[in-house]
């Protein structure tokens, strides 16, 4: 298999008339997926070159996906675009990926004012209209290489501009065939997609069901304020597969969903994004007794995960859970800090990842791409990239990796992957502010900087630039920020600094 394509053809063979994909408004079986991604993919050759990016301004929805796969037949990459973003970040993203197009829907006409996009607007309402031209589509499928990509994902980056992760067809078949054979993922299952389609967990949900004929039921973003709502989706759609983040899960034990109904047919619950708390984990084990959970660990750049524990008793709190063992075909290693192989338990070192799941590189950033993706230097024989996640762990008494901490200053906020630094760039970009730097404490994000400017203000300003999640939750105004002997800011002596 080399196309991600041949899943859904194969499903559409199988499952002609089954549900697909269903959101809140609107539900569509696998062959209507195909028959309207094959319009669509005929209707973009006529603006779009094969291996370009198709930019996707759009939320989750039904609509969102025959956009995706449209993409996918004209033999093009995808990147989503949250339409909630501000223009700037919006801007900076098509920048990257040299592109003069979006694609959108009607339903987003709201948004797409505030955005005031000035490019070509190409509405998924009329290339769904397009008559399909299976010689073209034939073609293009023909050339097509499974290193190809197939979709593009950006993420927080500390040079202040968002990174394209980009993965191609490989990595994803390589990923996903594994995945739903472990975990047993099959047609009868319906999963109950959480994550917004720029978040690489929803990649599970898309192509585990592609690939085996499964009915993915979109949950919309607002229903995890409102707890009842969820669980009534997840009870009365019959959910039986999660793959969540984990901020996702905490929002239901947090606000004690389960006092008000249980989602009993739920039989698996794969997490990953964060450490899991334990306390939360317990209240789904306790809710869903029956349900196997299982840890997820890894990064966009090595396509969803790489390490899986299934966990198998109750985990008491302070204890850690493990993040478990690589995936088949995924070499996970420590290397210390002097490049050298961790092999002793209890040792810390850098997480690194190599095989095909490792992504194609950052989109249009060749030396960001050369720092992360690097030769592994226990191999100087022949070429063998490896990802360095820039995550500590060490391995236990079981031989089981264990998440530990981080090597840098990316967070995870609110269930969003964030640099520090692209917040730091936003406030450097204000004129007012001499400098400035954040730090994270105790689950805040927290700027403290030097300026005669005042909140309310900042924020405004930062809201033009970077995404509500980023805005810092405090800010500490100063004299002077505190310098370590070096000459660099001294963050732990900000630490201590006094916050009203
Ligand atoms: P993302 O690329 O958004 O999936 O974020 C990847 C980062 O999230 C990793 O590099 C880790 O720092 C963190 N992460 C992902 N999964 C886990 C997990 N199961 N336990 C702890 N941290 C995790």
């Amino acid at each position: 298999m080399k196309n991600v394509l041949e899943y859904l053809e194969r499903s559409g063979a199988l499952y002609p008339d089954k549900i697909s994909f269903a959101d809140t408004d609107k539900q569509i079986t696998y062959s209507e997926l195909i028959a309207r991604a094959r319009s669509i993919g005929t209707a973009l050759t006529y603006s779009v070159g094969r291996g370009k990016p198709v930019p996707v301004f759009m939320g989750k929805s039904v609509d969102t996906i025959c956009v995706f796969f449209g993409a996918v037949y004209a033999g093009c990459f995808y990147t989503l675009l949250d339409t909630k973003q501000p223009k700037m970040r919006l801007l900076d993203i098509l920048r990257t990926l040299e592109a003069d197009f979006i694609v959108t829907s009607h339903t987003y006409d709201d948004d797409l004012a505030a955005f005031g996009y000035g490019g070509t607007v190409l509405y998924a309402e009329d290339l769904m209209e397009a008559q399909e031209n299976s010689t073209l589509l034939g073609m293009i499928r023909k050339l097509s290489l499974d290193i190809d990509p197939l979709y593009c994902n950006f993420t927080s980056g500390s040079t202040g501009t968002p990174k394209g992760v980009l993965v191609g067809h490989r990595s994803v078949i390589d990923f996903i065939d594994v995945f739903t054979e472990l975990f047993n993922i099959t047609d009868r299952d319906v999963i109950g997609n959480q994550a917004p389609f720029d978040f690489d967990v929803s990649v599970k949900d898309i192509y585990s069901a592609i690939a085996v004929g499964a009915t993915v039921h979109i949950i919309p973003t607002a229903y995890f304020s409102i707890p009842t709502q969820l669980l009534d989706f997840l009870c009365d759609r019959h959910v039986t597969t999660l793959i969540w983040a984990v901020s996702a899960m905490c929002i239901i034990s947090q606000l004690h969903g389960f006092d008000y109904r249980t989602p009993t047919e739920i039989k698996k619950v794969m997490f990953s994004g964060e450490v899991m708390p334990i306390r939360h984990l317990t209240e789904w084990q306790n809710a869903l007794p029956e349900t196997t959970f299982v840890n997820l660990y890894g990064p966009t750049e090595i396509t969803c995960n790489c390490t899986y524990y299934v966990i198998d008793r109750k985990y008491e709190r302070g204890e850690s859970l493990p993040s478990g063992i690589p995936f088949p075909n995924e070499k996970v290693f420590l290397l210390d800090e002097n490049n050298q192989l961790v092999t002793e338990t209890g040792k810390t070192g850098e997480i690194c990842v190599s095989g095909t799941a490792l992504a194609l590189g950052y989109y249009n950033a060749p030396e960001q791409t050369a720092k992360a993706f690097v030769q592994n230097p226990l191999n100087n024989k022949y070429i063998e990239l490896i990802y360095r996640t820039g995550d500590l762990a060490y391995i236990n008494e079981e031989g089981l990796f264990c998440f530990a901490s981080r090597k840098d200053f990316q967070i995870k906020h609110m269930g969003h992957r964030i640099e520090l630094g692209e917040i730091d760039q936003a406030l450097d970009s204000i004129d007012e502010i001499e400098r400035a730097v954040c730090t994270f404490e105790n689950n805040k994000i927290i700027a403290y900087y030097v300026g005669s400017i005042d909140k309310k203000e900042i924020v405004r300003r930062l809201g033009e630039r970077i995404p509500k999640y980023m805005i810092p939750n405090r800010f500490v105004q100063m004299d002077s920020l505190p310098l370590t002997k070096n000459g660099k800011i001294d963050r732990k002596a900000l630490a201590a600094v006094k916050k009203r």
